[in-house]
């Protein structure tokens, strides 16, 4: 399968920003701008409180709806937890996973996001899962080590049946909302090790087919280059997410390169 088999796949992470009020204006604008091409496909993931009054507007259009977070669970006793299900009802199709922020600030450890991952896909919610290194890990050679653990740890029990919906966002943690991104190079090498390590759990024709984003600093004036590599399907966009003409830029970019 050549990479074109692979539809790109542009994710805005709003993170912790935007009342609903405000997400509804953010996602007009992203709608009016790239809701009715159907080269790339588009998914805004604002925080949990406005899902639904972006879920509304983006109905009908090209732009799609992810979470930023999930409990693995169905429903029961979890103070403050939202699941899969909970997810589904207001139309979401994503759900981040793994981000190194939830990873870093509330103790998300692999065993967790693989729990989320399956119940996500049991949901028939495409799971975005999150890896990467640290600078201190980079520093120390341990690359392919980290990112080994962690595909490895998120993803037990996943099957080449989940391929489609499956995508895996490598994100760097020193390149996250720092201005500083890894160069196309340094992100293809890990890119395709992610793809041979895929290729390894879910087998080879499976791994083809699993959207593989980076995420960290992708802003319009370095996303063609970023997405012109191989193994990269796409981005997930923290900074460059929250105003809809720097999204729409990177949709561009990916529609170019998917002529
Ligand atoms: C992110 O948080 O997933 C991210 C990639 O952020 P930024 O684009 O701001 O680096």
């Amino acid at each position: 399968m050549s990479k074109s088999a692979r539809k790109y796949l542009i994710a805005g992470n709003w993170k912790m920003n935007l009342n609903s009020a405000e997400g509804a204006e953010l996602a007009k604008d992203v709608v009016s701008l790239v809701g009715a091409q159907t080269d790339v496909a588009v998914c805004v993931c604002p925080t949990f409180t406005v899902l639904e009054s972006v879920s509304k507007v983006v109905s009908g259009s090209n732009v799609q709806l992810g979470a930023q977070n999930m409990h693995f669970e169905a429903s029961g006793a979890y103070t403050g937890e939202i699941s899969a299900e909970m997810l589904r009802h207001l139309f979401a199709n994503f759900v981040i996973l793994g981000h190194s922020e939830r990873r870093e600030d509330f103790g998300e450890t692999d065993a967790i996001v693989n729990k989320k991952t399956l119940a996500a896909l049991a949901a028939n919610l495409k799971p975005i899962v999150c890896i990467g290194e640290t600078l201190e890990e980079r520093e120390a050679g341990k690359v392919k080590e980290v990112i080994k653990t962690q595909l490895e740890g998120a993803l037990v029990g996943v099957t080449a049946a989940a391929a489609d919906a499956l995508v895996i966002a490598y994100e760097p943690v020193w390149a996250i909302g720092t201005g500083k991104t890894a160069t196309p190079e340094m992100a293809e090498e890990v890119h395709a090790e992610i793809r041979c390590l895929l290729a390894g759990l879910i087998g080879a024709e499976a791994a083809e087919k699993v959207r593989i984003l980076y995420g960290g600093s992708m802003k319009p004036e370095n996303a063609d280059e970023l997405l012109a590599q191989k193994n990269i399907d796409g981005g997930l966009i923290g900074g460059a997410a929250l105003k809809a003409s720097s999204f729409a830029a990177l949709v561009e970019s990916a529609q170019k390169l998917s002529k």
